[in-house]
C-alpha cells in the first residue's frame, strides 16, 4: 500500500490501475469510482480499504470507458518477474493515458482525430490556443478572440482541453464553460508552464533550434504560451512509453516522475512532432459552432449521429485515413478559388474515369492507417501488428504510383507519390522480408519473424523444433542399454524432462539414474544427459523470444527513420481517398461541378438537400436559388436588380427551412471541392456562413430560447460581409408577435443594407440571406427594397387535403393560408370567419411602419 499511494501522489488527477498478478487493482476512491463507471464488484483489501479490479488481458476495454466519461488514468506495471522478486514486486507508472493523448488503435475512433488542446487568455478579449494530434503528430497555434477560440476548438473537436491552474483549484468560469458546450475534459497544469518564456524554452528544446524564427515564430510570443504547455504535459504522459518498443515487455528502468523537468532534455522524445504551425482562421470558410451544429454537417441535432448529417452522406471513403480527412474537410471548407479548383479537376477526372476510381479505390483499399502506426512508433508503443501493417500499406505506394502516371488531372499527387516511392518500396521489402504475413498479437512467444531470415532465430528454432526427434532417439538409446522396453519419457512444468518407469520396472532402473519422484504406478527419473539437453532447449525458446525482440525493434527503429515519408504517404492517401469519397458520391448522386466565381453570387439550378435528397430520391423536388449578381440568365427566380435577401414565405411543413438549409450545405460543399447535388451551380466564394435556425427542443443553460436567438442574430450582424451567407429560419418567433415583427422587420431592412454603414460590413449591399419566415407582412419589403424579393412554397388543395408541392416559386405566399389550413383541419365555421374578419382588421394596422 505504501508503494501504491507512492504513484497515486506522483500522478495527482489520475485514476491509478495498479498491477497485482492477473488483475489491475483501484483502491479507496479510485475503488468506488470503479465501481460506478466501470460496474466492477466493490470488495475490501483489508478492513476499511475498498477495492475493485480489471482483468488484465482485458484492460484497454476498461481505459477506453474510463476515458470516455472523462477521466485519466495511470496504468502501473510490475516491473520485474514476480517469481524473481524479493520483498515486494517492483512497479512504475508505464503510461497515462488521457482524453487527448491516446495512440493506441483500441482507444481511438479510427473516423475521427482526437486533438488535444491548450488555451490561455491573454486580455479579456484575447485567446492563444495550440492543439496537437499526439497520434500523428501534427501541431498547431492560433490567436483568436474568446468567441472564435470556442468556435474552433468545437470544430477541432478537442477531446481534451488543458488551462492554466488557478488558486481555488476550480477552472475560471470561462474555461468551465468551454468544456461545457464541447464536452470536453478539463485539465489544469502548473501556471509556469504557460508562460511565453517558458514556452519558447520548451519548444526549442524539443526542435533543437536556436530560436523559432525558422518555424515562423517571434521568441516569447504570447501565441506560443498554449503550445508549450502541450509540449511539457506530452512530454510528461508519455515519459515512460519511451523505454520500450514491445508493452508486453515492460522496460527495466521506467523513469515516471510528474512535473520534472529532467524528461524535456531527452531528444529523442516526441520524435514525430513537428513544429507548430500558425493558424489562419481567413484561409478556411469559418463556419461557428452554432451553424455546424445546426447545419447538422458532422452529426444530427436530435440523435447527435453521423447517420443523417452532411458526413453521413460521404461514406465512401475506404481508409481511416481518408475519413478523417474528409470529416476535416468538411469542417474547414477553403476560402480560396484555386485550391478548391484543384480538388475539383481530379474529382472530375475520376467522375469521368470509372475505371480509374475504381482501381485508385481498390489500391487505398489496402493502406493501413500509417499515420497513427507511426505515431505509435514515436511514442514506442507499435505492436507486430503494426508493422506488419506498415510494410504492406508501404508497399502499395508502386500501385499508387503507377495508376497515377500520365494523367495530367492528377500530375501533382503523382508527383508526390513518385518521391516517395523508393523509400517506402524499400522500407516495405524490408518488414516483408523479415516478418510473417500474419503476426501475433503480442511478442511474448516470438512468432513474428520468418523461418531463414536470421540464422541466430533459425538455430534456436531448430532445437525446439527437433526435440521431438531428439527425445524419440534418446528413448530408443535407454531401451537398448536397459532391455527395459516400457520406458517412457515426459515433460512438467516442475522437473522439466524425466523418464518413467511403471511400477513392475521400479528396480531395474540403472543406477546412473537419480530418483525424483514416486507415484503410486510408477516412478520417475532424471538423468545428467537429459537435463543437459533440457537446459538446451528451454534456453533456446527464451534466447529465440529475445531474439526477436531485438529484431523487431531493429525494424522499428528503420520504420521511425522513414517517419517523414510515411506522413507524407498518410497525407497522400488521406487526400486521394477524400477526393475519391467525393467523385464516388457525385456519380451516384447526380452532382455537378459547382463554377466558383469571386462576385457574391449564388445560383443554383434545380439544388437538392444532399440529406434528404439520398433519403427522398426522386420523391425530393429540386428548388433554384438566385441572389446576388445573376450569373445564370436562364434561372427561372431571376430577378435583374439582383437581389441579395430572399424572404420565403408559406406554411409550416412547407419546406421553408429545407431550402435555405440546402443552400447553406450547398454552398459549405462548393468550398470543400466537392461536386454539389444540383443540375448546375455558380457559387461566390464566401469568407463565412452564419445560421440562425432554431432548435425548438434545445435547452440553454439558464438562457431563455429568445436571448440566445438574439445573441446569435446580434453576432451575425456584427461579423456577417458582404462576402457572408446568412441563412435565418423564423426570426422572432420566441417573443411576442409584434416584438419578433418589429425585429424581423428592421433585420431584414438591415442585412439587405438599407442601414449602410452601421449595417453590414464590406462595402455597400448586404450578405446574401434567405431569410424565411411566417410574418407575412414583411413580403412588403419586397416593394420597397431591390435588395429583397420574395419566394413562397407552393401548397395545393386537394380533395380537402393540403398537398406540399415543395417548389419554390417567386411572389408572397397567400396570406390567408394560416386560415385556410384552420377551415381544413375542421375548425368552426364561425372561428374562421371571425379570424378572417380580424386578420383584415390586424392588416390594416401594421402593413405599414
Ligand atoms: P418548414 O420549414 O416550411 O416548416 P420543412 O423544411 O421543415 O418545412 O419541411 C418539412 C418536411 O417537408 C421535411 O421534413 C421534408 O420531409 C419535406 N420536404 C421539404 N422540402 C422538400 C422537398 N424539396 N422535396 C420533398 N420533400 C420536402
Amino acid at each position: 500500500m505504501r508503494q501504491y499511494h507512492r504513484f497515486k501522489q506522483q500522478h495527482p488527477g489520475c485514476v491509478l490501475f495498479f498491477r497485482m498478478g492477473d488483475f489491475y487493482e483501484m483502491f479507496d476512491d479510485d475503488a468506488q469510482l470503479a465501481h460506478k463507471v466501470l460496474g466492477v464488484a466493490l470488495t475490501q483489501r483489508t478492513e476499511g480499504v475498498p477495492m475493485a479490479g480489471v482483468p488484465h488481458h482485458s484492460v484497454e476495454n476498461y481505459l477506453r470507458r474510463m476515458i470516455q466519461a472523462g477521466y485519466r488514468v495511470a496504468v502501473c506495471d510490475q516491473i520485474e518477474d514476480a517469481a524473481q522478486a524479493k520483498g515486494v514486486v517492483e512497479r512504475d507508472v508505464t503510461r497515462v493515458v488521457t482524453p487527448g493523448t491516446l495512440t493506441d488503435e483500441a482507444l481511438l475512433d479510427e473516423a475521427r482525430e482526437n486533438p488535444l488542446a491548450a488555451i490561455v487568455f491573454h486580455r479579456d478579449d484575447h485567446a492563444a490556443l495550440a492543439w496537437a494530434e499526439l497520434s500523428t503528430g501534427d501541431f498547431h497555434v492560433a490567436e483568436l478572440d474568446p468567441a472564435g477560440a470556442r468556435d474552433e476548438l468545437a470544430r477541432l473537436g478537442a477531446t481534451e482541453l488543458l488551462y492554466c491552474e488557478t488558486a481555488t483549484g476550480e477552472p475560471p468560469p470561462r474555461v468551465a464553460e468551454f468544456a461545457q458546450a464541447l464536452g470536453c475534459a478539463l485539465t489544469p497544469r502548473p501556471a509556469w508552464q504557460m508562460r511565453p518564456d517558458e514556452a519558447a524554452d520548451v519548444l526549442r528544446r524539443q526542435f533543437n533550434v536556436a530560436q523559432l524564427a525558422g518555424f515562423g515564430f517571434d521568441d516569447n510570443e504570447p501565441a506560443l504560451a498554449p503550445a508549450g504547455a502541450i509540449v511539457h504535459y506530452l512530454l510528461e504522459t508519455q515519459a515512460t512509453a519511451r523505454a520500450h518498443d514491445n508493452p508486453d515487455a515492460p522496460p527495466a528502468t521506467a523513469t515516471a516522475s510528474a512535473n520534472s523537468k529532467s524528461e524535456i532534455r531527452n531528444p529523442k522524445s516526441l520524435p514525430h512532432l513537428r513544429p507548430p504551425r500558425r493558424f489562419t482562421r481567413s484561409a478556411h470558410l469559418v463556419i461557428d459552432q452554432t451553424s455546424l451544429r445546426s447545419l447538422e454537417v458532422e452529426r444530427t441535432l436530435r440523435t447527435a449521429s453521423v447517420e443523417g448529417s452532411l458526413l453521413g452522406v460521404f461514406r465512401g471513403c475506404v481508409t481511416a485515413m481518408g475519413k478523417r480527412r474528409l470529416r476535416h474537410w468538411l469542417c474547414y471548407p477553403l476560402a480560396c478559388r484555386e485550391p478548391i479548383e484543384q480538388r475539383q479537376r481530379v474529382v472530375e477526372a475520376l467522375v469521368h474515369d470509372s475505371r480509374f476510381l475504381d482501381e485508385l479505390r481498390t489500391a487505398l483499399d489496402n493502406v493501413q492507417d500509417v499515420q497513427r502506426i507511426a505515431g505509435r512508433l514515436a511514442v514506442r508503443r507499435a505492436l507486430p501488428r503494426d508493422l506488419v501493417a506498415l510494410g504492406t500499406s508501404a508497399a502499395q505506394i508502386a500501385a499508387i504510383e503507377h495508376l497515377l502516371a500520365e494523367r495530367p488531372s492528377v500530375a501533382t499527387y503523382h508527383e508526390r507519390a513518385a518521391a516517395l516511392s523508393e523509400s517506402l518500396q524499400q522500407l516495405a521489402t524490408r518488414i516483408g522480408d523479415a516478418c510473417v504475413d500474419d503476426p501475433p498479437a503480442h511478442l511474448r512467444e516470438g512468432g513474428l519473424i520468418r523461418d531463414g531470415h536470421d540464422a541466430q532465430l533459425d538455430e534456436c528454432r531448430a532445437l525446439q523444433r527437433d526435440s521431438h526427434d531428439w527425445l524419440a532417439r534418446y528413448q530408443k538409446q535407454l531401451i537398448d542399454d536397459t532391455g527395459i522396453t516400457a520406458i517412457k519419457l515426459g515433460y512438467n512444468k516442475v522437473f522439466g524432462y524425466y523418464i518413467e518407469l511403471s511400477a513392475a520396472n521400479r528396480d531395474k532402473a540403472p543406477d546412473a539414474w537419480t530418483r525424483k519422484q514416486t507415484l503410486k504406478n510408477a516412478e520417475r527419473f532424471i538423468t545428467a544427459e537429459l537435463k543437459d539437453y533440457e537446459q538446451k532447449v528451454l534456453s533456446a525458446d527464451a534466447r529465440a523470444v529475445t531474439r526477436e525482440q531485438a529484431l523487431f525493434a531493429e525494424l522499428c527503429e528503420l520504420a521511425r527513420r522513414h517517419s517523414d515519408a510515411l506522413h507524407a504517404f498518410g497525407e497522400l492517401v488521406a487526400e486521394l481517398d477524400a477526393l475519391a469519397c467525393f467523385a464516388r458520391r457525385a456519380v451516384r448522386g447526380r452532382y455537378v461541378k459547382p463554377t466558383i466565381v469571386d462576385e457574391p453570387t449564388l445560383d443554383i439550378r434545380a439544388g437538392r438537400h444532399p440529406v434528404l435528397d439520398e433519403m427522398f430520391g426522386d420523391r425530393f423536388v429540386p428548388n433554384d436559388v438566385t441572389l446576388g449578381p445573376a450569373s445564370n440568365p436562364k434561372s427561372e427566380i431571376r430577378n435583374p436588380k439582383s437581389p441579395t435577401l430572399a424572404l420565403i414565405t408559406g406554411p409550416n411543413m412547407a419546406g421553408k427551412s429545407t431550402y435555405i438549409r440546402q443552400a447553406a450545405l450547398i454552398t459549405l460543399l462548393a468550398h470543400t471541392g466537392s461536386f454539389v447535388p444540383a443540375d448546375a451551380a455558380t457559387i461566390g466564394l464566401c469568407d463565412r456562413i452564419f445560421t440562425r435556425i432554431g432548435a425548438a427542443d434545445e435547452l440553454h443553460a439558464g438562457q431563455s430560447t429568445f436571448m440566445v436567438e438574439m445573441t446569435e442574430t446580434a453576432n451575425i450582424c456584427h461579423h456577417a460581409t458582404k462576402r457572408s451567407l446568412v441563412i435565418l429560419d423564423e426570426i422572432g418567433r420566441g417573443t411576442s408577435t409584434l416584438d419578433g415583427l418589429a425585429l424581423a422587420w428592421a433585420l431584414a431592412e438591415h442585412l439587405a443594407g438599407e442601414m449602410a454603414g452601421g449595417g453590414a460590413r464590406g462595402g455597400a449591399g448586404g450578405p446574401r440571406c434567405l431569410f424565411a419566415t411566417h410574418y407575412h407582412e414583411l413580403t412588403a419589403l419586397a416593394e420597397r427594397m431591390e435588395q429583397i424579393v420574395n419566394l413562397n412554397v407552393t401548397v395545393r388543395e386537394w380533395q380537402d387535403q393540403i398537398v406540399f408541392l415543395h417548389r419554390i416559386v417567386p411572389g408572397a405566399a397567400d396570406r390567408s393560408y394560416g386560415i385556410h389550413v384552420a377551415k381544413l383541419a375542421g375548425l368552426p365555421g364561425p372561428v374562421v370567419a371571425r379570424a378572417d374578419e380580424l386578420l383584415s382588421q390586424l392588416a390594416v394596422s401594421h402593413d405599414a411602419p
